[in-house]
Parts: structure tokens; C-alpha cells; sequence
């Protein structure tokens, strides 16, 4: 074998393709494109992959649903056929067998919703990273991709600031965009990528926040703080319209109101506050039973009860404790006042508000506690066959830097793994 002297230079080949951000696409597209013989390259800036997916669903993971696949898609809120071939390549089927043969059990909970077994989001992003480790793609970390480079209308590499703070450049024949979003951007999506596609002239649809906390007037919320509501119906108006209406729990908090039910309705919700649009959201306390039959049961607990009781006991038959205080002072209705003393018009008063206790809606709470960005790389610009770029070669999209987004329940992560697993084929 020759030997080397001091003065030779080795020569590294070439990377083939470089994969702009470790989560969840990132890491999908890298191990993909790896496995079918491409030396890849996946930069992060962050010191570790999947800051993001390793918080997701309350450190648990919702990594998919296991709906049938047209259902699925009707949970996919922006560009539901744009996507539809990406889940074609991996579907929701494809996600749950991936991890299991990653060695992650997983469990289907309610609403179809998959979870790893070991409750941990930890064991999802770890069966990413091996993935893409396993397959040989070379990951740097604490390198942030500073620009795209390109040529005639070709990708021919990227420029990065690395480790130590110095500009380098490298190149390759392929990009794989997948900088996520703008929500929760201390977890590395700060809209990075939005700057590189509109510097490469495609269009970002308008980012808005998307499944965030919903800001209400309505003067009781302060001591609301800490409740949950549990099996209520929520009907968002939008101009007095019923705009849509979801069924589930609901939550408050000093960021607003929150909850599964909340963050489905933001959606809609934040849209039409920024047409300048009027927004409320009626909660149904008691959506199983129709006024008549509520009447009914309220008239039998006053039966059952003391005549020195207080109105506040009846109200804490009718709902949990935290809510008796601030829904007499809505309902102007002393609760130390004695049941005895009730009046028909307090308990029509007192059904309405449980029937509908109404949240006019002034705002959202921002980026910082949003799940998910709507809005980014216009999909009319990209390839739904490939995600290849039409207007850049070479250059591909995953995850949620493109105009994608979904309710959530899974959906959101499945958007990352399909289009990371088609823009990993690297198709042309
Ligand atoms: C609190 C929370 C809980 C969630 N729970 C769920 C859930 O249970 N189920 C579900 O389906 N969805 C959930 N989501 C949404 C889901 O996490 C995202 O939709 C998904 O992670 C998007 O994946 P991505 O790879 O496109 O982007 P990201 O996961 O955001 O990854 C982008 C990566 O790119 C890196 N990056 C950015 N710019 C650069 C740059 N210039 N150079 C190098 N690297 C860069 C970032 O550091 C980051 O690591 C949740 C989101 C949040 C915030």
C-alpha cells in the first residue's frame, strides 16, 4: 500500500446529498436517501436531533393515528391532495411498522392515536437518529445552514456557520429543506427556511400560528386557571356563524384557552381574527342532555336537598368545584343564597349558562405555544410526486417548512415522516 507523507492531501468524496435540519422529516429523508446508497450529509443546528419531536404529545408522542386513509386526510387542514402521494409512498401503516421494526412498541389509544408503549417521545426520536446513523449519513450538530447555493437553476451545495463559529461551504447535488416551522422555535424551528425557498423565489404562504391557545374577554377567565373540562361540546361562531364544532376536553391556563378542543378550533379561529372577523366559542357542559331533560335533573337535585342549603351546592352538583365560584358571578346569582329561594327565571338563567357558557374570542397566544405553523413553502411551486422544487433542481421540501398542517391527533408528524420519506427517495 502507498504510504502517505505528511504533505498528501486525502480526498473525501463528494457528499451527494445534504439534509438541512434533524427532526423529524430530516431525519425520515437522511436515512432514506442513505439506505439507497447516497453519501448524505445532515446538518442541525441545535446540539441534538429532534428537540421538537422529543416534546411531543405531552413527552409522550403521538407519532401517528391509525385511521383508515381517507379519514386521515380529512384531518389535514391546507394541501390535503398535494399530500396524498407522499402518504401513498409512506402512510400512517408504513410509520407504525417502521418503529416497530425499530424495536419501539407502539399502542393505539383513543381516536386512534398512536403512542410509543413506553410512554417516552425520547424513544422515537432515538429510533430516528439510529435509523439515520445505522444507514451511515454524517451528522453535524451546532451548524447552522447560513444559505443554498446555486448555479443555473441547480443546487450545488450550501454554506453553513459550524461549531466553532467559521463559515465553511460544501457541496452536493442535492438539498433536502427541512427546517420545520416557527412554533416553539427554542426548539430549533425558527423559519430558517422560509428565507432560503423565498431567497430561491418560491412563495411562503402567510405563517400563521396553528393548534394554539385562544385569548378570551370574557371577565371570569382569570379564575379559570388550572380547570379542565371533560366531555363538553364546543361550537366556534365566526360573524354569528357556526363555523365547526368538536367534542372532547377543554382547558385554561394564563396562555388561554387550551385543551384538544381549543387548539382543533384555533385553527379557523385565528384565520378569521386576522380577517378581522368576529369569533366566539360556546361550551356545552352538558351536551348529552337537551334543555328540557337538564331542567329536569336540576329540578330533582332541589328536590333532594335541604331548603337551607345554598345555590352553591346545586352548582357543585352540576359541575366541578373551581367553576361554582366564577359561574355564579356570571350568572349574578349570590351562591350563598338558599336553594329554597331559587327562582325559575335563576334556573333558566342557570341552564342556559351550563347549555352555553359563551367566550367571545379577542386573540391567539403567538409562535412560542403554538403546535404547529400553517402557512410556508406554497405547494403549487413543488412536485407532490417527488417534492423536488419546481423552480430549483435539485432541491427538496419535508415537513412542516411546506403549507401543510393538520388537526392534532398524530397527524402533524405523519405530514413529517411521509414527505421526509418521498424527498429521501430523491426522486426526478
Ligand atoms: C409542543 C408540541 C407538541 C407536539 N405534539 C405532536 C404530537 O404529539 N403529534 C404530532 O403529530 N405532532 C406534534 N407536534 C407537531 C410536530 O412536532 C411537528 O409538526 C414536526 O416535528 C415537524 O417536523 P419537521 O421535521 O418538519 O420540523 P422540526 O421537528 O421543527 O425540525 C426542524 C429542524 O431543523 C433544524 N433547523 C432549523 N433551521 C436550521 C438551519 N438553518 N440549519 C440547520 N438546522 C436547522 C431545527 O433545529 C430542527 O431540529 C407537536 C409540536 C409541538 C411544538
Amino acid at each position: 500500500m502507498e504510504e502517505l507523507n505528511q504533505t498528501t492531501v486525502v480526498e473525501r468524496e463528494p457528499y451527494d446529498v445534504i439534509v438541512i435540519g434533524a427532526g423529524a422529516a430530516g431525519m425520515m429523508a437522511a436515512g432514506t436517501a442513505a439506505r439507497s446508497g447516497k453519501r448524505v450529509l445532515l446538518l442541525e443546528k441545535m446540539e441534538k436531533s429532534g428537540r421538537k419531536v422529543r416534546i411531543t404529545g405531552k413527552g409522550r408522542c403521538n407519532v401517528t393515528n391509525a385511521r383508515p386513509a381517507e379519514e386521515f386526510l380529512e384531518h389535514v387542514r391546507t394541501n390535503r391532495e398535494f399530500l396524498k402521494q407522499a402518504f401513498a409512498e409512506f402512510n400512517n401503516r408504513a410509520t407504525i411498522r417502521f418503529f416497530e421494526r425499530m424495536g419501539v412498541k407502539l399502542e393505539i389509544e383513543r381516536g386512534e392515536r398512536v403512542f410509543p408503549q413506553s410512554g417516552k417521545a425520547w424513544d422515537i426520536a432515538n429510533a430516528l437518529l439510529e435509523y439515520c446513523v445505522e444507514s451511515g449519513v454524517k451528522i453535524l450538530y451546532e451548524t447552522r445552514v447560513t444559505e443554498i447555493m446555486t448555479l443555473g437553476g441547480r443546487v450545488f451545495g450550501v454554506r453553513y456557520r459550524n461549531k466553532r463559529g467559521f463559515e465553511r461551504k460544501e457541496e452536493c447535488s442535492q438539498v433536502i429543506l427541512c427546517t420545520g416551522g416557527v412554533s416553539y422555535p427554542a426548539t430549533g424551528s425558527t423559519g430558517d427556511g422560509y428565507s432560503f425557498a423565498a431567497d430561491l423565489g418560491h412563495t411562503i404562504e402567510p405563517l400563521r400560528p396553528s393548534l394554539t391557545p385562544l385569548k378570551t374577554s370574557h371577565p371570569q377567565m382569570k379564575f379559570l386557571h388550572g380547570l379542565l373540562l371533560k366531555n363538553i361540546r364546543a361550537t366556534l361562531y365566526i360573524d354569528g356563524e357556526v363555523a365547526r364544532e368538536e367534542f372532547g376536553e377543554i382547558g385554561f391556563s394564563e396562555r388561554g384557552i387550551e385543551g384538544a378542543v381549543a387548539l382543533r378550533v384555533s385553527r379557523d379561529a385565528v384565520d378569521a381574527l386576522i380577517d378581522g372577523k368576529s369569533v366566539k366559542l360556546v361550551v356545552d357542559m352538558k351536551p348529552a342532555l337537551d334543555e328540557e331533560t337538564l331542567q329536569e335533573r336540576i329540578k330533582r337535585e332541589i328536590a333532594s336537598m335541604e331548603p337551607t342549603e345554598f345555590f352553591g351546592e346545586l352548582m357543585r352538583r352540576l359541575m366541578p368545584k373551581p367553576l361554582v365560584m366564577p359561574l355564579a358571578r356570571e350568572l349574578d346569582i349570590h351562591s350563598k343564597n338558599y336553594i329554597s329561594k331559587t327562582t325559575d327565571v335563576e334556573i333558566t338563567r342557570l341552564i342556559k349558562t351550563l347549555k352555553g357558557l359563551t367566550f367571545p374570542i379577542t386573540d391567539y397566544a403567538p409562535f412560542e405555544y403554538a403546535v404547529t405553523t400553517a402557512g410556508g413553502v406554497s405547494c403549487e411551486e413543488v412536485n407532490p410526486y417527488t417534492m423536488e422544487s419546481l423552480k430549483v433542481r435539485g432541491l427538496y421540501f419535508a415537513g412542516e417548512v411546506l403549507d401543510l398542517d393538520a388537526n392534532t391527533g398524530g397527524y402533524n408528524l405523519q405530514i413529517a415522516f411521509s414527505t421526509g420519506r418521498l424527498a429521501g427517495l430523491l426522486k426526478q
